[in-house]
């Protein structure tokens, strides 16, 4: 079966589990005792790998608390600033209506303890309307405003630039789910200087499951930025997320985001070629069979959001299992009809006729043929 569905996860390079394997046999050390080799082995491997994935986004490697994945990262950070801040700045929050789960309910969990969340409408490829931001945060300045950088089911990049710039002159605390972006999309943190707050997990670029990062910038005045932990315990990673670290884990992570940095452009240039041929191919066999809800540029390389009007899209995927892995659209929420199309304003006859197809760099122009041959 030819593997399609690299946004809901990738296959850990070969490199990556190479990277990994000491760290889970003769170098178990516990990266928090001291003294021993085996743990000051294992702290120096936490290390390096802080800084390959600090190097993939242009942050400070001591702004990356490391957590189980892009879920916890989101919670942590949505819930420790609306704890920590909420006396400071409010009970408003503001996000999208097509974030991932992982922020929506979040949002809702919020609402339920006396938050009021603003679910910002979109446009048809998904993004925000930036007027609409800066009018919703004037009528009520938002203790917190958390934006996903680019969408999980088509692709599309919210304005996260001017967001950022808006926050920075406004005093508006902003994180963005990148999850879906880093490693297919240039990050220079250096350069977004009110994007505060960033979340991002291994498995979407070829790193091992389980592990994410939770990016936690510096305040202007260099100062670490305060919100209330998840998770008490041991105070690792600065007292934010206690827990003995999954140092294989994160040794896989590191090495999985130095290659991704490494390759970066080619990645994209090559997710981008494999894109626009599958499109095409598609286009040229079902004609006005085939319907693409997803941007041609400015989005994510590599995803397309394919509508066969008339089709059941799970029937579809179910039937094109045993030659490709598709999905009808995310894997966390696949019985559900996405939400995401329906704030993009398609009603539920066409989302119930739409998969997602999501590339890898590797993928070959032969392989994709198999769509000319189903
Ligand atoms: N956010 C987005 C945009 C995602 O695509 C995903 C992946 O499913 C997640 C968050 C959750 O990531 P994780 O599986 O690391 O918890």
């Amino acid at each position: 079966t030819l593997y399609l569905d690299n946004s809901a996860t990738t296959p850990v390079l070969p490199e990556v589990k190479d990277a990994m394997l000491p760290y889970l046999l003769e170098e178990f050390g516990n990266p928090s005792s001291k003294y021993y080799s085996k743990a000051d082995n294992a702290k120096h491997a936490v290390q390096i790998s802080r800084e390959r994935v600090a190097n993939l986004v242009g942050c400070k490697s001591k702004e990356v608390i490391f957590t189980s994945g892009a879920t916890e990262s989101n919670n942590m950070i949505i819930k420790g600033i609306a704890d920590y801040y909420n006396e400071k700045r409010g009970k408003h929050i503001i996000t999208s209506q097509v974030e991932h789960p992982a922020v929506l309910e979040t949002c809702k969990y919020l609402e339920s303890k006396g938050f009021f969340v603003t679910y910002l409408d979109v446009d048809q490829y998904g993004r925000i309307d930036l007027e609409q931001l800066k009018k919703c945060a004037e009528d009520t300045p938002p203790l917190l405003i958390t934006l996903i950088w680019g969408n999980n089911e088509i692709g599309s990049l919210n304005p996260i630039h001017e967001v950022a710039q808006y926050c920075f002159e406004n005093n508006i605390l902003f994180h963005s789910d990148a999850t879906q972006v880093v490693g297919k999309h240039p990050i220079d943190l250096e350069d977004y200087p009110g994007l505060r707050f960033l979340s991002y997990s291994a498995h979407k670029l070829h790193g091992p499951k389980g592990i994410g990062a939770a990016i936690i910038r510096e305040d202007e005045l260099g100062l670490p930025t305060k919100i209330t932990p998840l998770l008490h315990g041991g105070e690792q990673e600065n007292g934010l997320r206690s827990g003995t670290l999954a140092v294989h884990n994160i040794v896989g992570f590191g090495k999985a985001a130095e290659i991704a940095l490494d390759n970066l452009e080619l990645n994209i240039a090559e997710l981008k070629q494999n894109e626009v041929y599958l499109y095409k191919l598609l286009k040229e066999k079902y004609k006005d069979r085939v319907k693409f809800n997803h941007l041609e540029d400015n989005k994510i390389p590599g995803i397309l959001s394919v509508t066969f009007p008339g089709i059941n899209n799970e029937l579809l995927v179910k039937n094109l299992a045993p030659y490709v892995a598709v999905s009808t659209g995310s894997a966390c929420s696949t019985s559900k009809p996405s939400h995401v199309l329906k704030a993009m304003g398609y009603d539920l006859e066409h989302i119930r006729s739409t998969i997602r197809i999501s590339l890898s760099p590797s993928v070959s122009k032969q392989e994709l043929d198999i769509f000319n041959q189903l």
